[in-house]
């Protein structure tokens, strides 16, 4: 049981999207999550466990704003990137609620 629902939608640099958890024929062991940003969708695979559900949003998060401002990650980078920024806010909860604040 999570602590928390995943959230209907997030919102990235004032687009909302939405976040869908689904097992789709799309996604399979080497893919676990789907952005489409010209739909506006983030896919997340119903089979993983809640927290590779959220290593992997943070991940098609990544890639979502990266097609935004065209940066042009690769997927190392991406990967590399999203697990660190995972992490970092997974350690610093009091971080999290001072930006917040
Ligand atoms: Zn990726």
């Amino acid at each position: 049981m999570q602590r928390f629902p995943i959230p209907k939608t997030v919102r990235l640099s004032g687009r909302r999207v939405r976040l869908v958890v689904e097992k789709s024929a799309v996604l399979n062991r080497d893919t676990m999550g789907l952005h489409s940003p010209w739909n506006g969708t983030i896919t997340l695979d119903s089979a993983l466990a809640p927290d590779q559900q959220k290593a992997t949003a943070v991940h098609e998060i990544l890639h979502d704003l990266d097609t935004l401002v065209g940066t042009g990650l690769s997927e190392k980078d991406v990967t590399a990137l999203a697990s660190v920024l995972f992490a970092a806010i997974r350690d610093n909860p009091a971080l999290m609620k001072w930006l917040m604040g």
